[in-house]
């Protein structure tokens, strides 16, 4: 599909037929799998001043946490009892999890047997590869937006080079990388989104997160309009149409914005699930945007639910680690 074909879809009103052929070419490339990864957000302490996040290092209504190791191995001992086989640790950039503090958490979660992703934001060489070392097998950094100006203006003091470097350096240390973007962004054009997915490809990306922007009243983007959930599904389809392989998590942003969004999700695409572990008074202080949705810290009954919501688009929950399938071949 090349640039102009993507526009045109992402400009349709109906897009069904997009969405019905993006499910079939995941259950051919990918089976009637739905991967589950269980979410730890380890701390909300960031220093960077994104202007959309929400616990962007400027804003003063935030309560601050950060986990320690015993609740970080609490949420472990859960998930591990829930039958999951891949933990996610995502976090603000914060320093204070230096090397050593980090490298001891990632030993201590692959000591229990997990795959291991790590979402902490843009790092040296030497630390990505040190997490490496000690055992962290994937890495996601959304590129966000690959429109440089655009990037510069929502990301002050940041460099969109140093990201896009970032994005690189996880590939060639050999981790399982994601990246992905947030969909109806103030100023984000339909010709740029088709730029974004074509990044997609070009990086060869393992997994794309994919989310819908939302407003957060603590930001400099407080007055601007919530991405619409349809463009963020025509994006999950398209990356799923062009990348028929990977791993796309339908993203709780998309349950936020609309009830049942996650299923759609699935239904259009998307193959990942990321259950909330963190426990449930710091999950509601990670306010990246408003009414985050599945921050219950999740139980045997949530988890039956989501069985049943799986089982009912034909889908069952996935034994493995859900390894991208590029490692595997
Ligand atoms: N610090 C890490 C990083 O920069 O990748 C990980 C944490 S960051 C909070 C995780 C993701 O949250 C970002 O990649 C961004 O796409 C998403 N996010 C932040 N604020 C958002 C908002 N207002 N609406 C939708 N997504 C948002």
């Amino acid at each position: 599909m090349n640039k102009n074909e993507i526009i045109e879809i992402l400009k349709l009103k109906d897009a069904d037929d997009i969405y019905k052929k993006a499910d079939k070419i995941r259950r051919e490339s990918c089976g009637n799998f739905v991967h589950l990864r269980g979410l730890v957000e380890f701390s909300n302490f960031c220093k960077r001043n994104c202007i959309y996040c929400g616990i962007n290092s400027k804003n003063k209504n935030v309560k601050r946490y950060r986990l320690s190791e015993k609740e970080i191995l609490n949420a472990l001992q859960r998930a591990d009892k829930l039958g999951f086989k891949t933990i996610v640790l995502q976090g603000g950039e914060d320093d204070y999890f230096n090397i050593n503090r980090m490298c001891k958490i990632i030993e201590n979660v692959k000591s229990l047997g997990f795959a291991l992703t790590l979402s902490l934001g843009e790092k040296t060489k030497e630390e990505y590869k040190a997490y490496k070392d000690s055992g962290a097998d994937r890495y996601l950094l959304r590129i966000e937006t690959t429109d440089e100006k655009l990037y510069q203006k929502l990301h002050p003091g940041a460099d969109f080079k140093n990201r896009l470097k970032c994005i690189y350096e996880l590939k060639n240390l050999g981790y399982e990388t994601g990246t992905g973007i947030m969909t109806g962004l103030p100023g984000q054009s339909i010709e740029s989104i088709a730029n974004d997915i074509l990044f997609f490809k070009k990086v060869e990306a393992d997994m794309i997160g994919i989310g819908p922007f939302i407003s957060h009243k603590d930001t400099p983007l407080k007055d601007f309009p919530c991405g619409t959930f349809e463009l963020a599904l025509k994006v999950t389809a398209l990356t799923r149409i062009i990348l028929p392989d990977i791993n796309i998590p339908a993203t709780t942003a998309m349950e936020t914005l609309l009830k049942n969004g996650r299923k759609i999700a699935l239904k259009s695409g998307a193959n990942v699930v990321m259950p909330n572990i963190t426990p449930k008074t710091c999950a509601k202080k990670y306010s990246i945007y408003p009414n985050k949705q599945g921050i219950n810290a999740l139980d045997t009954s949530s988890l039956n639910l989501l069985k049943e919501e799986i089982a009912s688009i034909g889908d069952r929950i996935s034994e493995d680690f859900g390894t991208s399938l590029h490692y595997k071949k």
